[in-house]
């Protein structure tokens, strides 16, 4: 069932077993699964159905350094099926070494092991659409899929890893007809829960409030917060008349991760000794595939570094000496594309008219190129059903750029807080001061040299860049935008953490958080699947500890 919160007379107290604050993949996810279990949820989704600016702007805050973080009301949407409305779809599982306690970085420790999270990643897969939960090259297509540098089998880094492509799924639409149909959920679309009440231990009650001015009080057994990374902090930090829940320690909204992202260097290939395919492949049932270049675990230990991956990518956008048509046409369509999308595609800098005009001149030195690039880009991105993932153009002149994915590793002082405003609904809004560690470009300034000599080793080609351009091009965009990580993380004691291995808040007995903001670390990997698989196994672990009640959600007038 969907009801509406700002229906005339929704004001009151609702009675149900599992409250689910958030619809984005992790609330969705755990909805879903627990549709089959008899317990009453209800999934409050703090927005409607489709964006509205009024919602949207509840995610308004402040930001310390404008130049290191995006406006907090972009890369997240305030709707039913959260910021799935907009994600790219690239997937694939946090590695093994990323549960390993890892000495040389600084609180990389996670309660449990991967083995606890792997059974829940078919699943996961499934509900976004990946297809097989398969992620090497050898395996995942019959046959193995082709080499990405034909002939490469460096001693540091690997070929064989691959990220697969969600439709990309759209959890709100995709969902929705599921979570209507399930007779023990019920989805409250325009409420927004703004404070938790406690007692004893135990979370009593979720205030849910509208911007026409209903409150409905929801008592449950269970609450689980899935806000997202940003909101969930601020959620538990406001809660108790500010005094914060789960905050005995100072541990809610530090270390909030991103990943440390950039395109830089330049590999020139030798033809003779090898050929590049840097595109994507379909599986058996249509999902696009690719590979990556992953540093081998054994690599990351030795070096005492972060995780990491590198993905040949075509030169930089802005800059017009690449000479490609269709780079050029993209660049110059960047008013049409979304600040999320247009920012790391294009960068900030600004070319000059003389910059303008060489675009320009690319693009009609390649006019049916260009068209013809720019008419399948519609047909297969924007028409199709399942989308064409990304720009794949090949280097006029052979000579790619590296698009780096890397870990960011855990800092308290990178961190969320409370500002003094508040928002339309009476609640402080967030600050996001977002900070990076000298380990951060150590990874990537490692495995950039490993994978120059795993090349020049093997004559396959020459990879050449500024080491003192690592950290400009690992920040010319700022934190990488989407990936909210790390903010009411994980650990075995309250001293280092939020919440357990099970996703419940230190302290208390029946509040959980679903969604990035557990994960200790980042990983190289995008963060959905795994909340995805977070959320699946938390609701194992809800359905295994509640029963379902005779009486399913009950409703009282306020009064
Ligand atoms: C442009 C872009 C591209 C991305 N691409 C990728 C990608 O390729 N691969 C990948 O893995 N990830 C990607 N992401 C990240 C991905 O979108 C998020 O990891 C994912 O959406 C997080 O899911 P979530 O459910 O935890 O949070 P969200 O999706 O943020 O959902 C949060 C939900 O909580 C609700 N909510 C918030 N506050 C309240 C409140 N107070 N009361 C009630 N409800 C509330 C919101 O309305 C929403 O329904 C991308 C993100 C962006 C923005």
């Amino acid at each position: 069932m969907i009801i509406d919160a700002e229906a005339p007379g929704s004001s009151g107290v609702l009675t149900t077993q599992v409250c689910i604050i958030g619809a984005g993949p992790a609330g969705i996810s755990l909805a879903l699964r627990l549709a089959g279990s008899g317990l009453a949820v209800v999934l409050v989704a703090g927005g409607a159905l489709e964006a509205e600016p009024r919602h949207q702007a509840l995610y308004a805050g402040e930001v310390a350094d404008p130049a290191l973080h995006s406006p907090t009301t972009e890369y997240r949407h305030r709707q039913f099926g959260g910021s799935s409305a907009t994600w790219g779809g690239r997937a694939m599982p946090f590695d093994p070494i990323d549960f390993e306690p890892r000495s040389w970085i600084e609180g990389a420790e996670w309660p449990i092991g991967f083995d606890d999270i792997a059974p829940h990643y078919a699943a996961a897969a499934e509900l976004a659409e990946i297809g097989d939960p398969e992620f090497s090259a050898a395996r995942a297509i019959e046959g193995g899929m082709r080499p990405m540098i034909d002939g490469f089998g460096g001693p540091h880094f690997s070929q064989d890893s691959i990220e697969r492509f969600s439709c990309p799924t759209r959890f709100g639409p995709r969902y929705r007809r599921r979570i209507e149909r399930s007779p023990n959920i019920t989805a409250l679309l325009n409420g927004h829960a703004t404070e938790i009440l406690t007692s004893d231990g135990k979370a009593t009650g979720v205030v849910v409030r509208t911007l026409t001015g209903q409150e409905i009080r929801i008592a449950a057994e269970v609450t689980v917060i899935a806000a997202g990374g940003l909101e969930t902090p601020r959620l538990l930090l406001a809660s108790r008349g500010g005094e914060g829940i789960g905050n005995a320690h100072d541990q809610v909204g530090r270390n909030y991760l991103c990943h440390i992202a950039g395109t830089m260097g330049s590999v020139r290939f030798d033809p003779a000794r090898t050929r590049i395919w840097h595109g994507y492949e379909r599986s058996w049932d249509g999902v696009y595939c690719r590979r990556r270049l992953s540093l081998r675990p054994e690599i990351q230990r030795e070096n005492r570094i972060g995780n990491i991956v590198m993905r040949l990518h075509h030169p930089r956008l802005p800059d017009p000496a690449h000479g490609r048509g269709i780079l050029s046409a993209i660049y110059l369509a960047k008013p049409f594309i979304s600040y999320e999308y247009s920012k790391r595609l294009h960068g900030s800098e600004r070319p000059g008219l003389s910059g303008y005009l060489r675009h320009a001149g690319n693009v009609l030195r390649e006019p049916f190129a260009t068209a013809g690039f720019l008419m399948n880009w519609v047909w297969r991105r924007t028409l199709a059903e399942r989308k064409f993932p990304s720009l794949v153009v090949e280097p006029r002149n052979g000579v790619y750029s590296l698009d780096i994915h890397a870990e960011q590793v855990p800092n308290p002082d990178s961190r969320i807080t409370l500002a003094g405003e508040r928002d339309a609904l009476g609640m402080p809004r967030l600050r996001v001061d977002w900070r990076h560690r000298p380990l951060d470009f150590r990874t990537v300034s490692v495995a950039l040299d490993l994978l120059r000599r795993d090349l020049a080793d093997q004559h396959l080609g020459e990879l050449t860049y500024r080491e003192e351009e690592i950290p400009d091009a690992m920040l010319r965009e700022g934190a990488y935008g989407g990936h909210h990580i790390g903010t009411a993380r994980m650990s075995v004691s309250p001293r280092d953490g939020v919440v357990d291995g099970d996703g419940r808040v230190h302290g208390m007995d029946n509040l959980y958080i679903a969604g990035s903001a557990v994960f200790p670390t980042s990983s190289q990997a995008n963060p959905t699947l795994t909340i995805i698989a977070f959320a699946l196994r938390l609701a194992d672990h809800l359905g295994s500890r509640l029963q379902p009640a005779a009486a399913s959600i009950r409703t009282e007038d306020a009064a």
